[in-house]
């Protein structure tokens, strides 16, 4: 799908960062700190993955720098992106390969983050009469996307397996991991990918 405001910039190999300034996403200066081909490697994963599912380059509300150590980066209830500034001060051009995460890479970091980008966008489409407090707790709890793995699960004939180490559990808070692993399993192998993550992705649509 080509729609929503800022993807004609975005397609064809643009770099991500300019793909998300075209789409007003708001960049942190101090993102110009950081290694720019790991950054543009993380945004053209987060801009392919909302592409793929149609919804808009604004979906990601913003790009900073975190110094917490806890993990290469991760994206909060309003669709912030941190990224950890030591990984993204690396002076290579690729992440060392881990193979805990089904895609280990600088952009499967991207497409891991937007997994659970567009996991809340569903979640907030999907859950309208709730408050904002109630839609956050139901976000941190696990419970959205224990719904979104309850779907698969269905849609993949009663079973899941493990998309990775990182992504094998569907129970409480980890099912969080495994939806956006299957989206990241997913982004870097297509038809190819696990019948698992193939059906979080469908679920994933089945609520867009
Ligand atoms: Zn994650």
């Amino acid at each position: 799908m080509m729609g929503g405001r800022g993807s004609s910039s975005g397609m064809s190999g643009g770099s991500g960062i300019s793909s998300f300034k075209g789409a007003r996403v708001r960049i942190e200066s101090d993102i110009n700190g950081l290694n720019k081909a790991l950054v543009n490697k993380t945004l053209n994963g987060v801009r392919d993955t909302l592409n793929e599912f149609g919804i808009p380059l604004n979906t990601l509300n913003g790009v900073g720098v975190t110094d917490s150590k806890k993990a290469m980066a991760s994206v909060n209830g309003f669709g912030d992106l941190s990224l950890s500034r030591t990984e993204y001060s690396s002076k290579n051009s690729e992440f060392k390969k881990a193979n805990h995460v089904a895609d280990s890479t600088a952009y499967g970091i991207g497409t891991h983050e937007a997994g659970h980008l567009v996991s809340d966008y569903a979640m907030h489409k999907n859950n309208k009469g709730l408050s904002v407090l109630e839609k956050a707790n139901m976000r941190k709890s696990g419970k959205w996307d224990r719904q979104v793995l309850k779907t698969a699960k269905k849609m993949n004939g009663g079973s899941l397996s493990a998309v990775s180490k990182y992504g094998s559990s569907s129970k409480g808070k980890a099912a969080h991991e495994m939806v956006a692993e299957g989206v990241s399993e997913y982004m870097r192998k297509g038809k190819n990918a696990s019948a698992t993550s193939r059906a979080i992705v469908k679920a994933l649509k089945s609520y867009l």
